[in-house]
């Protein structure tokens, strides 16, 4: 495995749970009244550091949608599903649109994952008076 680079984002932060990778911004969220089989789900305008699974046709409680799963690029988690396509007018707007479960990332509030990790290693200051 080579190693990985991951786009890094500015702001309010959803990141991957497992790995602290950066999927989305605050100020792109589209809806927070989505709903998955783990709770609430958030729709998103755009995404990062994820990869985008297989199209399958999903029946959801809006209808019939193409969706793909998306994945954490930095574990390969399951995050959520891109919206490929809707066939009811009314849920056209989803259409290349990203979910992400709430479940599955860290919110820029709660917790701690945003720690600055302070390297102390090799600082020795020999105090001689
Ligand atoms: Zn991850």
């Amino acid at each position: 495995m080579g190693r990985l680079f991951l786009v890094l984002l500015d702001g309010k932060i959803y990141s991957c749970k497992h790995c602290q990778a950066h999927l989305a911004l605050c100020e792109d969220i589209v809806s927070k009244s989505f709903h998955c089989r783990h709770g609430k789900a958030y729709l998103f305008n755009k995404v990062v550091n994820t990869m985008v699974g297989l199209k399958e046709d999903r029946m959801m409680m809006t209808g019939l949608h193409t969706v793909s799963d998306i994945f954490c690029v930095g574990c390969g988690s399951i995050v959520g599903w891109k919206y490929e396509a809707a066939y009811e007018k009314s849920q056209k707007y989803k259409e290349g649109k990203f979910i992400l479960e709430r479940f599955m990332v860290s919110g820029p509030d709660g917790s701690p994952y945003w720690a600055n990790h302070e390297s102390h290693a090799g600082g020795s200051d020999p105090d001689d008076a």
